[in-house]
């Protein structure tokens, strides 16, 4: 029990893991983490799961990484940070001054600082001028991200973690979040017990998240289009929308035929649903059409339907119009803006909102809302960081796959790699580690721990701090910033990634002879520099957290932005768009808007889009030769790739390997039990793994963790992705199984 452990002080901050972005404190005695308890104050109540209750373990592992290491043919070499430094310098300066500032690209991750990712992003696309800069939420959040900018104008969640307490309906789509995000769905299930909510779970595995809801819609991968719009279908039939509120508040548009959207009436709208009923939706999804019809009265009438979703929904190649479809049924319905009713997608990283998304660590963004392809934003960011007009390059920059690839076909010649794995965790995973491993390129990835599936690799490994051994910002799933202070120092050598950017920063800058913009571009001391200056670059946007100082931050237990003033009440703003229940920004940005003003086209009074998106399948279904279909996902004991969570013993005896679920009429008909030895197939790769006969997956689906580095479950997904994201569809591969 680490939290009957005595302690010298507790220091408050926040967990390493998920999005959820739970509170705690750190125990210290004698100079070393030795527990951690939940923050009573802040959202999570003092909750937190098993994998936060054992972060104190992941500190001091044996493979923690504790110096530089430099490849020597199949061997690894300890050198200084100095000569690491100058080594990786040399290289990049001599692929940009033979092959100009395109030659060299970065990978961020969701588990960075906000202050790191801001101080790459104004390296890379600010002073190098290239946008070869993107980062791992690409393969989790990207589709969620457009899904809320393509409905209402901006991104990130307009609810907060607030509304669980006043939603009559949660409806859970695509999101095990009793395995994934524990302590949200503790506060969902707490309402349960308390009030008369309903709970309604749409997922082809009967997960625990199903098993306690009280309406469980099951079906075939792919087919939740189909769901999704005749839900919208019983809708409009039994007249159960609020045209009040669409009529006022949301358009309605599909594509054009030259692929520009074009405004469309509402009975445009209901004729294109016409053809959406339930029995379609049945004979495509297997899922009982009285079922349907259930959740869509429920979602409509309920007094407040608070919707949840995640990498079921956003890891597709029709992520974005999922995502669609679900903010429709909150417009159609008018379940929005209100205290309970608000869409809420749930993250997986702990800073892929504060830290990626608003920071624009994306190669399409810039920072705050602003984006690469709007010649506005470009000459603002370039007046805010001080550089010439025309600095930042006009084109997004390649996305997660096409990073990869570029850096695999040599185009990039130098790739930086900084706390994320993508060794493990890209898709149609061999394509893309023969390319990191090609001897041609040169790779540095800055890990905590060696060898991870990507710092194998690597021709250079930088040792990185981890979590309470720096300090930083993080951002989570309902806008929340949380600070997290250092409360001890790194291990050996390890430094901050904060403290590495920067000295490459301005060492590189030097080495391409412009050090003058070195020392103006990067004149930063400290962590709060760069935050001051996040704070100032966020002003004049719907994200204007200016009000939160890093000593708000220190004091109070996270705060929600916008927060415009430094005597903005804590927490901030639990619920946007909306004048009437919260956000200080409605009148600044739309002095007509009433009570509610979204960020859509100018041109249709900035209101919301109801889309009108065919529903279309999957990019690989199953089909003769690979009948089933392989979805991959998560484990409470686990997270992401398993470089901090298996470093726990408890954890590791409680998961401690990879298996595949297989529903017990397959598991018959192919003769297989608990325990056998089955092969799964793909047309990209083949896997031996342990069976698991549970009735979890629905008959023709196999799921497996994706967690476990010595079982590459990605070797066999495809990489097809989302056409508007650039998000692949981990969810859905064609896949056969047989007995060993
Ligand atoms: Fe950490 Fe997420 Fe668990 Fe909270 S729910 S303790 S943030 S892993």
């Amino acid at each position: 029990n680490l939290q009957a452990v005595e302690v010298d002080k507790w220091v408050k901050s926040v967990c390493r893991y998920c999005g959820a972005g739970c509170g705690l404190y750190i125990g210290v005695k004698g100079g070393k983490v030795v527990a951690v308890k939940g923050d009573d104050k802040n959202w999570n109540r003092g909750y937190l799961c098993v994998k936060g209750s054992y972060l104190p373990k992941i500190l001091d592992a044996p493979d923690r990484l504790k110096y530089p290491m430099v490849r020597d043919g199949n061997k690894w070499k300890r050198i200084s940070w100095d000569k690491a430094m100058n080594l990786m310098v040399s290289k990049f300066a001599e692929a940009i001054k033979k092959y100009g500032p395109h030659a060299v690209g970065f990978y961020g991750s969701g588990q960075s600082f906000s202050e790191e990712s801001y101080l790459a992003n104004k390296l890379y696309k600010g002073a190098l001028g290239t946008n070869n800069i993107d980062g791992n939420p690409r393969l989790c959040m990207a589709s969620a991200a457009v899904g809320y900018v393509t409905s209402f104008g901006k991104d990130e969640p307009m609810g907060s973690y607030d509304d669980i307490y006043h939603a009559d309906c949660f409806f859970i789509i695509g999101s095990n979040m009793s395995e994934a995000h524990p302590v949200i769905f503790r506060l969902v299930m707490e309402q349960k017990r308390k009030r008369n909510v309903k709970i309604v779970v749409v997922d082809p595995r009967k997960t625990l998240t199903a098993r306690n809801a009280d309406l469980y819609l099951d079906f075939v991968p792919g087919t939740d289009l189909f769901i999704l719009h005749a839900m919208a279908h019983v809708i409009v039939k039994e007249k159960l929308y609020n045209k009040d509120f669409f009529d006022k508040h949301a358009v309605f548009k599909k594509m054009g035929p030259d692929n520009k959207p074009v405004n469309v009436t509402f009975d445009e709208y209901v004729k294109f649903l016409e053809e959406y009923t339930p029995e379609l939706a049945e004979q495509k999804s297997g899922c009982p059409k009285e079922k349907i019809i259930q959740a869509a009265r429920w979602f409509a009438t309920s007094k407040a339907t608070m919707s949840f979703w995640c990498m079921g929904i956003n890891q597709r190649t029709r992520g974005v119009w999922a995502n669609n479809l679900i903010h429709n049924l909150h417009l159609l319905t008018g379940q929005i803006c209100r205290p309970g009713a608000t869409p809420f997608s749930l993250t997986g990283q702990p800073n892929a909102c504060g830290g990626i998304r608003d920071v624009g660590l994306l190669s399409h963004l810039l920072p705050y809302g602003r984006v690469i392809a709007n010649e506005k934003h470009r000459a603002e960011m370039e007046e805010f960081w001080g550089i010439p007009k025309g600095r930042i390059h006009s084109k997004p920059g390649p996305t997660a796959i096409e990073l990869f690839t570029k850096f695999a076909e040599g185009e990039i010649k130098c790739l930086w790699v900084v706390c994320t794995n993508p060794g493990q965790s890209l898709p149609n995973l061999q394509k893309y580690r023969k390319g990191m491993a090609s001897g041609d390129t040169f790779l540095v990835v800055s890990e905590a721990y060696h060898p991870s599936r990507t710092s194998e690799l690597a021709d250079l490994v930088l040792p990185a701090a981890l979590w309470c051994e720096k300090e930083g910002t993080y951002g989570q799933s309902e806008r929340r910033y949380q600070y997290l202070p250092q409360v001890i120092k790194p291990l050996g050598e390890a430094k901050s990634d904060f403290e590495v950017i920067l000295t490459f920063a301005r060492k590189l800058l030097t080495a391409l002879g412009r050090e003058d913009e070195a020392k103006k571009l990067f004149p930063y001391k400290t962590t709060e520099d760069v935050w001051n200056e996040m704070r100032a670059c966020s002003k004049n946007t719907v994200y204007n957290f200016w009000g939160m100082t890093r000593a708000r931050l220190i004091k109070e237990h996270g705060m929600l932005w916008p927060v415009p003033t430094e005597d903005y009440p804590a927490p901030g703003t639990l619920r946007r768009f909306t004048a009437k229940y919260g956000d200080p920004l409605v009148k600044k940005f739309d002095p007509k808007a009433e009570d509610i003003s979204f960020y859509g086209n100018p041109a249709d009074g900035n209101r919301a889009i109801i889309w009108l998106r065919p529903a279309v399948g999957p990019a690989e279904p199953a089909d003769k030769d690979y009948p089933f279909v392989l979805t991959t996902g998560r484990l409470i004991e686990h997270w992401h790739t398993g470089t901090m969570t298996m470093k726990v013993p408890e954890l590791m005896r409680a998961a401690p390997q990879a298996f595949v679920e297989i529903n017990p009429k397959d598991a018959q008909k192919l003769g297989i039990k608990t325990g056998d030895k089955v092969r799964l197939t793909s047309r990209r790769g083949s896997i031996v793994l342990p069976a698991k006969v549970v009735d979890i997956p629905r008959p023709g689906v196999l799921f497996v963790p994706f967690h476990y580095p010595e079982k590459l479950i990605n070797d066999l997904v495809t990489d097809a992705f989302d056409a508007l994201s650039k998000q692949p569809e981990f969810k859905i591969s064609a896949v056969r199984i047989e007995k060993v």
